[in-house]
C-alpha cells in the first residue's frame, strides 16, 4: 500500500520513538478495494500527550478519546491512541475510554471487519477478524457479537446500511438479524449522527438499500413520520433516487419527491440539516413538477422568481427524473444570461425614486407599477431604458401603465 509522505513521516517518527503506529480503518479498506483513500487515520500505542510532544503543530481534536490531529506539510492527519472502550450505558458512547498498548484491542472495538484492518509499511497488513476475506466476498460483518456491538453504539446499525450501500456489499446474516432485533435502540442516537449516515445512504446511488431501511424500521424509532413517508412511498422514492446519484440536493429532492416542499423542509430541519441545503431542496421540490418555461418571456419570469442557479438546477433535476431532454429550455436560459437581460426588479433601468419624481405613485401602487414595468421588460428586454419606462409611467396622467 502506497502511503503519502506525510503519513509515512508520522509513522516513522512514532516508530523511531519506540511506539507502534499503523494506518487503520477506511483508508486501508478503500485501498484494498482499489479505491483512492479519502483520508488516512493513524492508530498508535503512543499516548496523546506524547503525540503532542513529538509533533510541532497539533490540534486537540478529541483528546479525551485519544485523538490528536497532526498538521504537517499542508495536511491534517488524525492520530488516535489505541483504546478500549469502557462500559456503554446509553447505546451511543462509552462512559470512559482506556488507552492500551495492544493493536488487537483497538481493532476489536471497531465496528465492522472490513473497517478493522491495519497496515504498516514494513510489517504489512494486520487482519485479526478476516476483514480481507469479507472484503473479497463483499460482506459487512460486525466485529464480535453484532447484537452486543449495537447495544454499545446503536448508530452502527445505520452505518452497516451505509457501508452496504456505498460499497454495494451484503450485510452478513447474523449482523442483519441483530439490526432487526435492536433497531429500537437507535432512538438514543442524536439527529446529527443519524443525518450523517442517512445522507451517505441517500447519495450512495444504491436505492435498493431503502428496502432494508424501511424493513428494519431503523428510522421509525427516532423519526416515525419520516419512516411512514418512506414506507408508504418506497417504490417511487427508489425509482427517483436511482436516477440521481451523488449530488446532495438532487438526491434529497428525489428522496422527498412524494412529499410537498413544506413537509420535506420539516423533516430536513428535524435531521438538523443546514438551512442552505434545506432551502435548496425545498425550491427544487416546489418547481420540479411545474412545466419548464416554454418561451423567452416565461424564462425571464421564472428567473425573476427563483434565480439563475436554482432554475438551472431544477431543469437538470427534471431531465434526470423524466429522461426527457430540456436542451431547448437550457438554450433559452443561456440566451437570457448571455444577453445579460433584466429579470429582477433591481436590474430595472428605473428605481422607485425615479418613478416618484414623475408621478404621484407611492406605497403599494408604486410597487405594482414597478412589477408592471418588470413584466413589460420580461416581454421585451429592449424596453429596459429609463426613457421608455418613465414614458410608460407618465402615460395617462402619470398614474397608469399601458
Ligand atoms: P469513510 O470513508 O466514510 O470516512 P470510514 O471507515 O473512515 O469511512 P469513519 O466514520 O471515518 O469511517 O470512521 C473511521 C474508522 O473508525 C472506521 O473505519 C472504524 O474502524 C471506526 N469507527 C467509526 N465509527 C465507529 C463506531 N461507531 N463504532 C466502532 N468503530 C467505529
Ligand atoms: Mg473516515
Amino acid at each position: 500500500m502506497e502511503l503519502p509522505r506525510q503519513v509515512l513521516n508520522i509513522l516513522n517518527k512514532l516508530n523511531e520513538n519506540g511506539r507502534e503506529a499503523y494506518v487503520v480503518g477506511g483508508c486501508v479498506r478503500d485501498f484494498l478495494l482499489g479505491k483512492k483513500p479519502k483520508d488516512y487515520d493513524i492508530a498508535t500505542s503512543a499516548l496523546p500527550l506524547e503525540v503532542k510532544r513529538l509533533f510541532s503543530k497539533t490540534v486537540d481534536t478529541g483528546i479525551k478519546h485519544g485523538t490528536v490531529t497532526v498538521l504537517t506539510q499542508g495536511v491534517a492527519i488524525e492520530v488516535t491512541t489505541y483504546r478500549i472502550d469502557g462500559k456503554y450505558t446509553d447505546n451511543r458512547r462509552p462512559e470512559t475510554v482506556e488507552f492500551t498498548a495492544s493493536l488487537k484491542e483497538d481493532l476489536l472495538r471497531r465496528d465492522f471487519t472490513v473497517n478493522a484492518i491495519a497496515y504498516h509499511p514494513e510489517l504489512g497488513f494486520v487482519d485479526y477478524f478476516e476483514g480481507m476475506s469479507d472484503l473479497k466476498q463483499k460482506i459487512i460483518r460486525g466485529v464480535g457479537n453484532p447484537a452486543k456491538r449495537f447495544d454499545e453504539d446503536a448508530l452502527r446499525m445505520l452505518r452497516a446500511l451505509r457501508f452496504a450501500a456505498v460499497l454495494r456489499f451484503e450485510i452478513e446474516n447474523e449482523t442483519k438479524k441483530a439490526i432487526f432485533q435492536k433497531a429500537e435502540l437507535i432512538k438514543n442516537i442524536s439527529a446529527e449522527r443519524i443525518r450523517d449516515e442517512l445522507l451517505k445512504i441517500i447519495t450512495s446511488g444504491f436505492p435498493e438499500i431503502l428496502n432494508l431501511l424501511a424493513g428494519s424500521a431503523l428510522l421509525f424509532y427516532p423519526m416515525p413520520k419520516l419512516h411512514n413517508y418512506l414506507e408508504n412511498n418506497l417504490e417511487e422514492i427508489r425509482k427517483a433516487l436511482s436516477k440521481c446519484q451523488g449530488e446532495l440536493a438532487h438526491c434529497l429532492a428525489a428522496f422527498f419527491i412524494k412529499s410537498d416542499a413544506k413537509t420535506a423542509q420539516t423533516f430536513m430541519l428535524e435531521l438538523r440539516m443546514d438551512k442552505k441545503t434545506v432551502n435548496e431542496v425545498a425550491t427544487l421540490l416546489k418547481w420540479v413538477n411545474e412545466p419548464a418555461a416554454e418561451d423567452m418571456y416565461q424564462t425571464r419570469k421564472m428567473l425573476s422568481k427563483i434565480g439563475h442557479d436554482a432554475l438551472r438546477s431544477v431543469y437538470i433535476l427534471k431531465e434526470k427524473l423524466s429522461g426527457v431532454s430540456l436542451a431547448e429550455n437550457f438554450k433559452m436560459l443561456n440566451t437570457v444570461l448571455e444577453n445579460n437581460e433584466c429579470c429582477l426588479l433591481k436590474d430595472l433601468a428605473v428605481s422607485g425614486n425615479d418613478i416618484m419624481e414623475v408621478s404621484h405613485l407611492k406605497g403599494k401602487q408604486l410597487g405594482e407599477a414597478l412589477e408592471k414595468l418588470l413584466d413589460c421588460v420580461h416581454k421585451n428586454p429592449a424596453e429596459n431604458t429609463k426613457e421608455i419606462l418613465l414614458r410608460k409611467v407618465c402615460n395617462e396622467g402619470g398614474f397608469m401603465l399601458d
